[in-house]
């Protein structure tokens, strides 16, 4: 017996979204998955396992994450995507083979002082204008001399990071990209890395080397509004639910805490076992569609720890076991983040260990 709640993640998908994002380059770059923050909520280690064969390789926060990943037999290159932050750390990344990024002088004074046993790749980074982590051009420039000239490091690939791709129009995105060639050019153009999951899919010119998808991996669009070459993308997970209660409730009556929803005629009203102690989040809006058997019931009232209260005026055939999808295949993640005033990113990281995954 289990509570009546699912994360479905449908493994072929994310299959399939890996290999649309190196399509989207015409197959000529390689791509990191990134399967950061448990794999966006996914399940770092079923992910990395599921696209294993067809990964080039993956990207990662920290060490914590790159080494769940060895742990799971994990062979192929690890990027740790915020470098590292002590000696002990420097030498772990050596021992377990992973690709750290540089993007402070305190990290290169790590690497100096602390030569690593075994020759590895590392990737530098380029502050081109999101203004986060990275060196200037002209630091780029010099420190990117200095480590190719390291003997035990054996490739610096050159990387950095777009603050406003999932804006096409925006006018930071040229910017950051002529910044980008610019420098690489100078340096004879090595190796790079540029594009996340908006720039693969609407900046060929931005593809270099080295993808790097994220959200689009999970089937959700990067976008604000819509874009053709997103909508191709197969959503991974579906969060699912049940109907545990029915109620009729008399006008005059209020809803859940707070009694923040006032019943204004009679209404026919279901209980849902999914609340914030799941990661629904507790600030959506009243009004958010949630879908059953097709049809889609709006939120009323506060969400609790564990349940969700929902309008079945649009289905009073609804009956408790009903399953109810928080968003998924008949309603997208993405949707569901404009009711919460947030990004799909945001909702799908939170959903919470009580959640269980489970991997078709
Ligand atoms: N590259 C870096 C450095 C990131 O921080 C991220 C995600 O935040 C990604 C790539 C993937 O971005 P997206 O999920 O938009 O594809």
């Amino acid at each position: 017996m289990t509570r009546p709640i699912r994360a479905t993640i449908d493994l072929n998908s994310l299959k399939a979204n890996y290999l649309y994002a190196k399509q989207m380059s015409g197959y000529n770059a390689q791509a990191l998955a990134v399967v950061k923050a448990d794999a966006y909520g996914h399940g770092a280690i079923a992910t990395a396992k599921a696209l294993e064969e067809e990964a080039d390789g993956f990207a990662v926060a920290c060490i914590e994450e790159a080494l769940q990943l060895r742990q799971a037999n994990i062979k192929a290159p690890v990027v740790l995507l915020e470098g590292f932050f002590s000696a002990e750390e420097l030498d772990a990344i050596n021992h377990h083979d992973l690709q750290p990024l540089i993007h402070s002088n305190k990290q290169i004074e790590i690497l100096r002082k602390h030569p690593p046993k075994t020759p590895f790749t590392v990737w530098l980074k380029l502050d081109t204008g999101m203004h986060r982590l990275g060196f200037s051009p002209d630091q780029f420039i010099a420190r990117y001399s200095e480590l190719t000239q390291l003997p035990y490091i054996k490739q610096v690939i050159c990387t950095s990071h777009f603050a406003c791709a999932d804006e096409p129009d925006h006018p930071l995105n040229k910017k950051q990209l002529d910044c980008f060639s610019q420098t690489l050019k100078t340096l004879d153009n090595p190796p790079a890395s540029l594009a996340n999951s908006p720039a693969i899919l609407a900046m060929p010119e931005s593809h270099y080397q080295w993808l790097r998808p994220g959200i689009m991996l999970y089937g959700s669009s990067p976008f604000a509004h819509n874009h053709n070459q997103a909508a191709a993308l197969k959503p991974v997970m579906t969060l699912t639910a049940e109907l545990i209660a029915i109620k009729h409730l008399a006008a005059g009556e209020t809803i859940g805490y707070g009694a923040t929803y006032n019943v204004s005629k009679p209404l026919l009203m279901g209980v849902v076992s999914i609340g914030y102690g799941d990661g629904y989040p507790r600030y959506i809006s009243e009004g958010t569609p949630v879908v059953i058997n097709g049809i889609r019931c709006p939120i009323v009232g506060r969400v609790s720890m564990d349940m969700i209260t929902v309008d079945l005026s649009s289905y009073p055939q609804a009956r408790i076991g009903d399953s109810v999808e928080l968003w998924g295949n008949q309603l997208s993640v993405n949707e569901v983040a404009t009711y919460a005033n947030t990004i799909s990113y945001e909702l799908l990281t939170k959903i919470t260990q009580r959640v269980p995954r489970h991997y078709i």
